[in-house]
C-alpha cells in the first residue's frame, strides 16, 4: 500500500525559492512552484529496517513535475517502525482466543495432559478388559459414520464425535496378513486376541499352518486371550452380530486351518479323518478341549455366547428346526449332531436363547451363562432389524447383558463384542448399513463406557481391517453424506466430466450402482446385476436404505482394503496405544493391563 501525500503548497516552494534566490528551479509559467511530495509506504516484518514492520517515509521535490516522487528525487528516507515485541500480549492473541475451534482445541489438550497423568501403568491395572472390532471399520467409514449420526441428530455431521472418538489414547493398526497384502478377518483376529500375526484364512494358527491342510495344525496352536482370560478364572464373553462360528468370533476361542469349516459339512474329508473339529464344535467344547490341554486345569466355560449361526449348530433335520427358522431344513450338520442341545446337556443352569422375548426374559445378575442365536446365519443388519422373523437383541442389548452377567465375578472378565456386519454392508456395495451397523456399534461401545468404571476396566476399539470406500469430491459442509456432491454455495449437484452428478461415497470396487429403494437388507443386492462404472444418478435418491454406491472395478462383492486402522483405548494401559503398530500389539497391551499370563500361570501352578 502506497500512500503518496502532496503536502506542500506552493507559497513555501516559492517562498523557498525565492529565499535560495534560485527562481531557476520555478515552473516555467513562473507562478507553479515544484511540489514537494512525501512518500509513505508500509513495509512487510522482516524489512531490513523495520524488523517488526511499519511505515518508510521518502520525502523530495517533484523535479521534473510529473505529479510524482521519482526515485531520484528523493532526498531524505526515514522510517516509523512498529515496536519491537519480546512477549505476546493478550490482545495479540485476541483472535484466537475468541474463536471457539481455538478454545476448544486448547481444552483438547488439556484434558490430554491431564489423562497422560493419570495414565495408570501398572502391569495388572486393570480388573476387566472389553475389545471391540468394528469388522471391516475403515477410518473413512469411521468418519462417514460420524457425519451420518450427526446428521441423524440434526447437526452438520462434521463435528460430531462416536463415542469412540472421544477415547483419550489412539494408534494405528497394520493389518497386513504375514502372507497378504491385504488381510481378512481371521488372520487380523488372531493376532488380535493371541498376539501373533498369521496367515488369510486361518484361525488361532501361527504361520506355519498350511490353509486347508489339518495335518499341519498340531504344534501350531496359538494360546488366545480369551483362553488365558478362562484359565485364569475370569469370567469371559464372546458377542458377535455376525455367525458366533464367523471368523472374529471364532479366533477367540477355535484353532482351525480354514476359517470356512463352521461346522462338518464345510469340511473336507481329509480333515475330518485327520482329526479336525469343526468351529461349531470347538465352540460348545471349548471348555473340555482346554482342560484337555492343561493338566488338572479346571475352568467352567465361556459364560457369554450371542450371535448369528444357529445352522452350524444343528443337524440338516427339518425336526430339529428353530420356531423362527427361515429354511425348510435350518441346520447343515451331517453328523446328525445337535450342538444346541449338547451345550443344554453340558450346561444345565445356562439358558439358551433364540429370540428377542426370551433374551430379555434372563436376569444377568442371576444367571450363570447365556448361549444366543438368533438367527440362522448372521444377524440382521441393524437397519433391517425390525423384520426378523421372532425378534433379535441389538449389540446394545447384547452388551449391556453380556457386561451385567460378566461382572458378577470379583476376578472380572474379558468381553470380546464384534459389529460383524458393517463388513457386509461394505461387501454389499451399501454404505447405509454399513454406516448404520457402526452407529450402532458406536452406541454399544457408549453403553459399555457409562456402565463400567474407567478406573478398572480397559476398553479398546479397533477394527480388523479397513474397506475400498472413499469420502469423495469436494462437498460443502453439512451436504448429506449419503447425497450427491453439492459444492460450497451451490444448491445443485456438481456435474462430473461424463456430465452426470456423483455421490461423496464410493467403491473403488464391487457390484456398484443399485437403486432398491427402501429396501433396508444390504443383501439383496446380491439377487441384482452387476452394473460397474457410471450410472445417472440424477433422478436417483442416493439416501435412500437400498441405494448401493457406484463402483469403478466390477467384482461379485467389494474387497477389503490394505490401510491402517485405528486403535482407540480408554481405562488402565490405554496409553499404552500409541503411534505406528502391528495389530498384534492388541493382545500384549491387554495381556499387560490384566496381568494375563501371570494371572494364568498362577491358576495353573497352584
Ligand atoms: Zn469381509
Amino acid at each position: 500500500m502506497k500512500l503518496l501525500t502532496k503536502i506542500s503548497i506552493l507559497a513555501t516552494s516559492v517562498a523557498l525559492a525565492a529565499c535560495n534566490g534560485d527562481d531557476g528551479q520555478n515552473g516555467t509559467d513562473g507562478k507553479n512552484g515544484q511540489s514537494s511530495f512525501v512518500l509513505q509506504t508500509v513495509v512487510q516484518p522482516g524489512h531490513a529496517v523495520c524488523a517488526n514492520g511499519g511505515i518508510q517515509i521518502d520525502s523530495g521535490l517533484d523535479k521534473d513535475g510529473n505529479g510524482k516522487l521519482d526515485a531520484g528525487e528523493i532526498t531524505s528516507t526515514t522510517h516509523q517502525c512498529k515496536p519491537t515485541k519480546t512477549s505476546l500480549s493478550q490482545s495479540d492473541l485476541l483472535t484466537n482466543a475468541n474463536n471457539n475451534w481455538y478454545v476448544q482445541s486448547a481444552k483438547s489438550v488439556e484434558d490430554a495432559k491431564q489423562m497422560a497423568l493419570k495414565a495408570n501403568n501398572e502391569r495388572g491395572g486393570a480388573k476387566n478388559v472389553i475389545l471391540f472390532v468394528g469388522d471391516g471399520m475403515g477410518v473413512s467409514t469411521v468418519t462417514a459414520a460420524r457425519i451420518r449420526d450427526g446428521q441423524n441428530k440434526g447437526m452438520k455431521g462434521e463435528e460430531n464425535n462416536l463415542s469412540f472418538d472421544k477415547f483419550p489414547f489412539a494408534g494405528l493398526a497394520k493389518t497386513y496378513n504375514v502372507d497378504a497384502q491385504t488381510p481378512d478377518s481371521a488372520g487380523t483376529m488372531t493376532a488380535m486376541i493371541s498376539g501373533v500375526k498369521t496367515d488369510v484364512g486361518v484361525l488361532g494358527v501361527d504361520e506355519d499352518i498350511e490353509r486347508g491342510n489339518c495335518t499341519t495344525v498340531s504344534g501350531n496352536e496359538l494360546v488366545s486371550a480369551i483362553e488365558l482370560a478362562e484359565i485364569a478364572g475370569l469370567s469371559t464373553g464372546v458377542i458377535s452380530t455376525a455367525r458366533i462360528t464367523h471368523a472374529t468370533p471364532a479366533a477367540t476361542y477355535a484353532k482351525s486351518a480354514d476359517r470356512n469349516w463352521e461346522d462338518i459339512s464345510d469340511m473336507p474329508d481329509a480333515a475330518k479323518t485327520a482329526g479336525c473339529k469343526d468351529i461349531a464344535d470347538q465352540l460348545v467344547n471349548f471348555e473340555t478341549n482346554l482342560e484337555a490341554r492343561y493338566d488338572g486345569l479346571d475352568v467352567d466355560g465361556l459364560e457369554v455366547v450371542m450371535g448369528g449361526g444357529r445352522r452350524h449348530f444343528l443337524p440338516k433335520d427339518a425336526a430339529a428346526n428353530s420356531p423362527d427358522a427361515r429354511s425348510d431344513i435350518e441346520g447343515d450338520r451331517t453328523d446328525g449332531r445337535n450342538l444346541v442341545n449338547e451345550w443344554k446337556a453340558k450346561y444345565p443352569n445356562g439358558d439358551y436363547v433364540f429370540e428377542d422375548d426370551g433374551f430379555r426374559a434372563i436376569n444377568p445378575e442371576t444367571a450363570e451363562r447365556i448361549f444366543g442365536l438368533f438367527n440362522e446365519s448372521h444377524m440382521q443388519y441393524e437397519a433391517d432389524r425390525s423384520n426378523d422373523v421372532a425378534g433379535e437383541p441389538s449389540l446394545t442389548d447384547m452388551t449391556e447383558k453380556a457386561i451385567k452377567l460378566l461382572d458378577n465375578n470379583d476376578k472380572g472378565y474379558m468381553l470380546v463384542v464384534e459389529s460383524g456386519r458393517i463388513d457386509h454392508g461394505h461387501h454389499a456395495g451399501n454404505a447405509y448399513n454399513a454406516l448404520e451397523d457402526t452407529i450402532e456399534f458406536s452406541e454399544a461401545i457408549e453403553k459399555a463406557v457409562r456402565m463400567t468404571n474407567p478406573e478398572e476396566t480397559l476398553i479398546i476399539v479397533t477394527a480388523d481391517h479397513s474397506h475400498v470406500f472413499t469420502i469423495a469430491g469436494y462437498p460443502k459442509r453439512g451436504n448429506p453424506i449419503l447425497g450427491k456432491v453439492v459444492a460450497i454455495g451451490k444448491t445443485e449437484p456438481e456435474k462430473a466430466a461424463d456430465d452426470k452428478p456423483y455421490t461423496t461415497l464410493g467403491y473403488t470396487n464391487g457390484r456398484g450402482f443399485m437403486d432398491l429403494g427402501a429396501e433396508t437388507d444390504a443383501d439383496a443386492g446380491y439377487d441384482q446385476d452387476i452394473h460397474a462404472g457410471r450410472a445417472d444418478l440424477t433422478d436417483v435418491d442416493t439416501t435412500t436404505p437400498g441405494f448401493h454406491q457406484e463402483a469403478a472395478v466390477p467384482r461379485s462383492s467389494e474387497t477389503h482394503a490394505g490401510e491402517d486402522v485405528g486403535i482407540y483405548a480408554k481405562g488402565p494401559s490405554a496409553q499404552l496405544v500409541s503411534g505406528t503398530n502391528e495389530q498384534s500389539i492388541i493382545f500384549h497391551v491387554m495381556e499387560h493391563a490384566i496381568d494375563l499370563i501371570n494371572k494364568a500361570e498362577t491358576k495353573l501352578k497352584p
